[in-house]
């Protein structure tokens, strides 16, 4: 038994009573009050229009590919370092991902390693904002700009980070997020993308919705999916909603907190906010000096009670991806692989929590490990 988990949902205001309203009310399916509702509440977080929820952050991914025209033949440039989602979407549609290293400093893309894989088959770059800070948007965007390539943000753990005065998911042509169980706001399983353009936005809508044309019942003139959300999902995205300032002003305390205990170690490295941007701390993240201490420092804090998550292998790693074409191997992003630990966050955590879990931290560092040569002498 954990003590502490690495994430759990929080779910103590409006979730049950609106999950229980929308079963009396017999819509269950996507059709209901609740996801016009959740829609609206996320305009109005986001500051932007053109927004449609959908039934996963993956599907958001591949709806965004979609709306592109992205397929075979075309290479979408992915950082490796990111959960496997961000490069199945794009092998889902036959098109080829290939894989950018991180920056050694915010553990994104690098907007360096971008420029280095642009060809003329480069369909869209797809930066993702890892574990809530924000790429570097103003340098990715540029690059965009220059070639005529979408940028697709994949912005998942970045729900209510911030890029100078501009919400995560409101930069590029494309932006997607998840609500799956241990994300920031969660409705079970979900996801949305957001649209610059609302043109892009009805393609997209018809796609997710069996391609059949709005007004006209049973016609379908596109090859469409069933990527709705359900009215029982967007109900619990509807309560999430109500605190979601709440939900991100803990997350941004709970950093506070863990920095405070943890960033004078010299054996950490802890999260760096780059410049003028908001990081959204979906996950407290760190890195150890060395690679070989990650495993025995998890493995001591397991048996201690804390649950940790080591940081993505990179995608480029995978079998499927053995022959992808990446940036000179990406070593920045194998190094911060094998670094990097993600801390308990969710809601419920207090202060003293967070006093007790770098408490066993810091313990397992220094008891419970070989001592360095220099100090052996
Ligand atoms: C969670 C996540 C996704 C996929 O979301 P699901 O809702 O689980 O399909 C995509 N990309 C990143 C970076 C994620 O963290």
């Amino acid at each position: 038994m954990m003590r502490y988990p690495v994430a759990k949902p929080d779910l103590s205001g409006n979730e049950l009573a609106y999950v229980t309203h929308a079963v009396q009310s017999s819509w269950v399916s996507s059709q209901g009050e609740f996801v016009d509702k959740l829609e609206n509440s996320i305009r109005e977080f986001l500051g932007v229009d053109d927004v449609m929820v959908c039934s996963n952050g993956t599907v958001a991914l591949h709806l965004a590919m979609l709306g592109l025209d992205i397929g075979p033949g075309d290479e979408v440039i992915v950082p490796t370092l990111t959960y496997v989602a961000s490069a199945n979407a794009v092998t889902y549609t036959g098109a080829t991902p290939v894989f950018a290293d991180s920056d050694p400093d915010t553990w994104c893309v690098d907007p360096a390693s971008i420029r280095r894989l642009i060809t003329k088959r480069t369909k869209a770059i797809m930066p993702v904002h890892l574990y809530g800070q924000m790429c570097d948007m103003d340098a990715i965007g540029a690059i965009g700009a220059k070639h005529g390539i979408p940028i697709v943000e994949d912005a998942a753990e970045a729900f209510g980070a911030m890029y100078r005065q501009q919400p995560a998911g409101t930069i590029g042509e494309l932006a997607t997020f998840s609500f799956f169980g241990n994300k920031l706001v969660t409705t079970g399983e979900g996801g949305l993308v957001v649209a610059r353009d609302p043109k892009m936005m009805e393609k997209i809508w018809l796609i997710a919705h069996q391609g059949m044309d709005p007004k006209r019942r049973y016609w379908h003139p596109v090859l469409g999916y069933n990527y709705r959300m359900t009215n029982l999902a967007a109900a619990l995205g509807v309560a999430q909603m109500e605190r979601v300032h709440d939900l991100l002003g803990h997350r941004i305390r709970l950093a506070d907190w863990y920095h405070a205990r943890l960033s004078s170690h010299s054996e950490l490295t802890v999260p760096h906010q780059a410049p003028g941007t908001r990081h959204a701390y979906w996950m407290y993240s760190l890195l150890l000096d060395e690679a070989s201490r990650r495993d025995p420092v998890m493995a001591g804090l397991a048996e201690r009670g804390v649950e940790t998550r080591p940081f993505f292998y990179p995608v480029h790693e995978f079998p499927m991806y053995a022959a992808a074409r990446t940036d000179r191997g990406c070593p920045v992003a194998v190094d911060l692989s094998r670094r990097g630990v993600c801390l308990p966050s969710y809601f419920q955590l207090r202060e003293e929590d967070v006093d007790a879990i770098a408490g066993e931290l810091l313990d397992v560092l220094t008891t419970s490990l070989p001592i360095p040569l220099s100090h052996a002498a």
